[in-house]
Formats: structure tokens, C-alpha cells, sequence
């Protein structure tokens, strides 16, 4: 008897650990016009997508969530980078909605804690969602940025590095962890996706690839470490400076925020608004059709491809402009050069998608799929089981070695629950 429990044991610490990395706003297409040679590797060794289309709306907080739980935005709930409440005017900026446990906790775990559960250890650093309380529990390992952190320094993203790998992986033997770095989403806004500064910042971004996967072989962890690099979004320019006809709402005739209640616009592309009582269809056909770049939509009527209608927190009307163009309230008052958040199924809102280690083909380039799909394969390389998800495996599964064993193939039941079952 104890012999085939230490079998059990052995068979069980046959699953790999995964890492997860986000570099925000990494757009599919950054390594054409720089020279990658670790993101090159990454690729020889592993595998590469075309590009991923990212979940609507286009943005850092909900979509990293749609990584984190494998649902659509209008089911996670995380409908936004900013927390609001449309009673007392009240918002908050990314940062601060990061620490609104009632934010994050609506529903979705996301998959540390679904890990955690399942006897796995995990952990996050700076990966949107790790600060918040889900369920009365938080992922065990975590590190949140300061207030006022640094999100571009390359040298804290070596100490970082370090840390997951060398104290996480290493010496505390998790099995998961997400690490998100802020770049190159940073110089995309502020000098645009055509920049020599977005060019600079994937060269930094690509020395850090190599860096990290330079740790993982130092401390033996080549042949049992997958990692899985993605982004949240990816960049466009915007369209300005007298050439274009500027999307400013005060100026659309029949249009006034007296009508409303509460919005959230002058945030990029898109917008949402809340009329006052009995003043709904006054808004909506004075904004239908009040700018040739302006999309308007009840919040029903929203095309169900995008998948952003159904949640409570979405306000009823909802805005979203064509690439290029940004909605304006009053005047104009966004003067970044790149913008995200534009509809999914524009080209320049794809990110990267690249993995590698032991469970992943080598030097294999797939099609692309929808980041919403990634959270099956996570959970199917921990040989966990998923919670409720919108998402499959049958969209990564081509990208897996077939494993050895009785199907010869991934199986949804993990190894080590098999052999529980045929020992007992
Ligand atoms: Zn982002």
C-alpha cells in the first residue's frame, strides 16, 4: 500500500508549472520592424500564433480578466478600467478600482484561485485582478505595484523576474503564476505604435524575454516550465490635428448631457451614458448617426459578436468610434498619439501570442484564435479542472505535443486522478 501511494505522488508531480505573461498593449505585429532575436528563439522553440483577438471592449482590465477566467466581458463583469457608480457620480482609475474586491468578485474566479482550491499553489505579480478578494480568498503569493510605480524600468522587471522565477518557481514550487509588465502599452500612447520609442520598448521587451527564459534554464526549469506570453489589447494611431473631424458630443445637434444622468466618455474610443428618466430615445436619436465615425448602439442592440450587452453594469447606451478616432465630451482633451479599445476585429487591437516548454510543439506557427480560448489550455496544462468558461480547448489543442501514455494523447482527465482511480 505505501509503495502505490508514493506512485500516486510521483505520478502527480508529472504536471508543469505555467507562466503566464502579459506585456500590455504588445501589438501582434511589434516584431516586424525590430530585430527580436528571443522573441525569434521563443518561436523556433516553441510556438507562435498569427495573432489573438482580444475580448470588447479593447482594454487592459477587462480583457486581462477574460484571460484570468476564460469569459466573455459582459460575463465576467469587469466591463471597464474605471469602477463607477452612476448615483453619486463616483469613479475610479484603474489603480484605484484594482483594490474594489466588489468590482472583481462578481461571479468569476479567476484561475489562481480555482488552483488554489484544487491543491495547487499560485501566484500573481502586478497581473490586473491579483489585489482584489475573491470569495474571501486572494491569490496566496501576490505582489501589487505601488501607487505611483515605475511600470517602464527594466531593471525592476529583472528583479521581478528573479523573484517569480528564482524565490516562486524555484525555491517555493508553485504551479502557477501570472506577471504582467506595463510596456510597451506606455509608449504606444504617448508616442504612438509608428514610433522609434514603441521600437525601443520591444528591443527592451525582447532582452527581457530572453532574460527570463535564460532564469528558467539556470534554475533547471526548461523541462518543466510552459510559458504562455500574450497582451491584453494592441495600439492604433490616433487621427488628428485639423485632418479629421474630431468626435466632440457637445457639438452633435438634439445632444446635450443635460439629458443625462451620468457617462463615462473622453476615455479613448469608447463611451457609455446614462439618460435620465424617459430621456433614452431623445439621446439615442439625436447621437445615431451624429457623426460618420461614431457608432451609438442601446445597450441590447450591441452586435453580438462583441459580446458586451448583457451585464447589468453596462449603462444603456453605448459609443465606440472607428479606428482613429477617440469620443470627446465637451472639447477635445486626449492628446495621446496611440489608443486602444476599438472594435476587436480591427487588425491593430490583435496582440502576440507565443508559448514554449515541454506541453508545446516546436517551431510551429498557428492561426489565430480568440484570447477568451486561454484559459482552457491553462487549466488543461495544470490538469485542473475549469470552472464555468466561455472558452475550449479544441482552439490550442493542435499547439500541444501529444503526451505518452494509454490515449496517447492530452486527455481531460488529469494523469494523477486516473491512477488514484486505478489504484484504489
Ligand atoms: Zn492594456
Amino acid at each position: 500500500i505505501k509503495s502505490a501511494v508514493v506512485c500516486v505522488l510521483s505520478d502527480s508531480s508529472a504536471r508543469n508549472k505555467l507562466l503566464l505573461i502579459s506585456f500590455d498593449g504588445f501589438r501582434w505585429d511589434y516584431d516586424r520592424d525590430v530585430h527580436t532575436p528571443h522573441l525569434d528563439a521563443m518561436a523556433v522553440d516553441g510556438v507562435k500564433a498569427q495573432y489573438v483577438t482580444p475580448a470588447f471592449i479593447t482594454i487592459t482590465s477587462p480583457t486581462h480578466f477574460t484571460l484570468l477566467t476564460g469569459r466573455y466581458i459582459e460575463n465576467h463583469g469587469v466591463i471597464h478600467n474605471m469602477w463607477f457608480n452612476t448615483t453619486t457620480q463616483e469613479k475610479k482609475q484603474y489603480y484605484q478600482s484594482q483594490f474594489v474586491d466588489s468590482y472583481w468578485d462578481n461571479g468569476s474566479l479567476p484561475i489562481w484561485i480555482t488552483a488554489q482550491r484544487q491543491g495547487l499553489k499560485a501566484g500573481s505579480l502586478h497581473f490586473p485582478g491579483t489585489a482584489a478578494t475573491y470569495r474571501g480568498e486572494t491569490v496566496e503569493v501576490k505582489e501589487v505595484e505601488p501607487l505611483f510605480y515605475d511600470y517602464s524600468n527594466e531593471t525592476d522587471w529583472r528583479l521581478n523576474i528573479d523573484k517569480v522565477i528564482g524565490e516562486w518557481f524555484h525555491q517555493q514550487d508553485l504551479d502557477f503564476v501570472s506577471l504582467y509588465f506595463g510596456e510597451p502599452d506606455l509608449v504606444g500612447h504617448r508616442y504612438g505604435p509608428d514610433s522609434p520609442e514603441r521600437r525601443e520598448m520591444v528591443e527592451q521587451v525582447d532582452r527581457t524575454v530572453g532574460y527570463i527564459r535564460e532564469k528558467a534554464r539556470q534554475h533547471g526549469l526548461t523541462d518543466r516550465l510552459n510559458i504562455i506570453m500574450t497582451a491584453d489589447h494592441g495600439m492604433t494611431t490616433v487621427l488628428r490635428g485639423g485632418l479629421v473631424n474630431e468626435i466632440i458630443l457637445s457639438e452633435i445637434p438634439g445632444f446635450s448631457f443635460k439629458d443625462l444622468q451620468f457617462h463615462l466618455v473622453d476615455y479613448g474610443p469608447t463611451g457609455m451614458l446614462l439618460p435620465k428618466e424617459g430621456k433614452l430615445e431623445t439621446v439615442y436619436q439625436a447621437l445615431k448617426g451624429g457623426h460618420p465615425h461614431l457608432h451609438v448602439y442601446k445597450k441590447e442592440e450591441m452586435p453580438e459578436r462583441l459580446h458586451y450587452s448583457k451585464h447589468p453594469r453596462l449603462l444603456p447606451i453605448i459609443l465606440f468610434a472607428d479606428p482613429g478616432y477617440v469620443i470627446n465630451g465637451f472639447f477635445p482633451l486626449q492628446f495621446n498619439k496611440g489608443e486602444h479599445g476599438f472594435d476587436n476585429q480591427v487588425l491593430d487591437m490583435k496582440p502576440f501570442f507565443r508559448a514554449v516548454g515541454p506541453d508545446f510543439q516546436k517551431n510551429l506557427e498557428v492561426g489565430p484564435f480568440e484570447t477568451v480560448h486561454v484559459y482552457a489550455l491553462m487549466c488543461h496544462l495544470l490538469e485542473m479542472s475549469p470552472e464555468v468558461n466561455d472558452g475550449s480547448l479544441d482552439y490550442t489543442k493542435h499547439m500541444l505535443v501529444p503526451r505518452s501514455g494509454a490515449e496517447g494523447s492530452h486527455s481531460k482527465e488529469p494523469f494523477h486522478l486516473q491512477f488514484r482511480v486505478s489504484a484504489a
